[in-house]
């Protein structure tokens, strides 16, 4: 890229419901202003040319086929900077609830009797993050993201500096928000462990957080597990609850 040169931005999709694509589209009024400074050359949601030829990477979605490894390492090579667009990518998401299942009943679940009949494998493997294959240089969590944080992130991106990553928890969010706590409510909620940044949107429109940003660095679980405990949870309810968005994790290189 020469000195004048608009950085060329792509996105790119795996695994996923496309819904994190959808936020960033959903910025129409900053879009204009967006594409003064950067080149969009490859985002199939939005338009059908595409160029092999970029430096900044957003991808979305977790890897769930072994052709989205070849196709994953490829985007790596080429690109300056990778960014993990989503929880789908940042953790693996909600894909990893497949994992709990032996992967011949998860084809047939889909398929129904005619995975076992395909005159070819069903290319499909445990759903993991994007960082289990290449490295990733940037999170934004999020099921979806939250569009204020990924403009937030790309004009420090574009001015040279290193973009913040939240590592607040929910209830920081929650307070600010003015909201009542659902515990308060007598429900459960899983904001005390969860990385913040959405505003806690779930709570302010009527219900507790999923945990859908992840962990917050070292978070207090054991306490968290009491808590949920001592509002009458079994420890079998709190497992389920963390494992929503909590099944894989990351850390698996492939
Ligand atoms: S993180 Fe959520 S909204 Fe984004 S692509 Fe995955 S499932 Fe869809
Ligand atoms: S509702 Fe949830 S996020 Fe909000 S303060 Fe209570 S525990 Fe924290
Ligand atoms: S409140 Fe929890 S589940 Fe809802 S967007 Fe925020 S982190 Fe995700």
């Amino acid at each position: 890229m020469g000195p004048q040169e608009k950085p060329r931005v792509a996105f790119f999709s795996f695994t996923c419901c496309e819904g994190c694509q959808l936020m960033v589209l959903s910025c129409e009024k900053e879009l204009p202003d967006i594409l003064k400074h950067i080149k969009i050359v490859n985002f199939r949601e939005a338009m059908s040319e595409k160029s092999d030829d970029y430096d900044i990477a957003f991808v979305e979605g977790s890897i769930s086929r072994r052709d989205e490894i070849k196709k994953l390492k490829k985007v790596r090579k080429q690109a300056r900077v990778v960014v993990a667009l989503g929880t789908c990518s940042s953790t693996g998401g909600l894909n990893c609830l497949k994992n709990r299942y032996p992967m011949e009943e998860v084809k047939e679940a889909v398929y129904g009797k005619r995975a076992a009949l395909s005159y070819k494998p069903i290319d499909t493997i445990p759903a993991r993050p994007i960082d289990a294959v290449v490295e990733v240089d940037y999170y934004l969590h999020g099921c979806p993201i939250s569009k204020k944080e990924f403009l937030s992130f790309l004009t420090a991106l574009l001015m040279g500096k290193k973009p913040d990553t939240v590592n607040h928890p929910v209830c920081v969010d929650c307070k600010m928000a003015g909201n009542i706590c659902v515990f308060e409510k007598g429900g459960h909620c899983l904001g005390p462990v969860t990385r913040g940044g959405c505003d806690a949107i779930c709570v302010t429109y009527g219900t507790w957080c999923w945990g859908c940003r992840g962990p917050v660095d070292n978070p207090n679980i054991d306490s968290h597990r009491e808590t949920l405990e001592r509002y009458g949870l079994t420890a079998e309810d709190v497992a389920k609850k963390f494992a929503l968005y909590g099944e894989c994790g990351g850390g698996r290189k492939c």
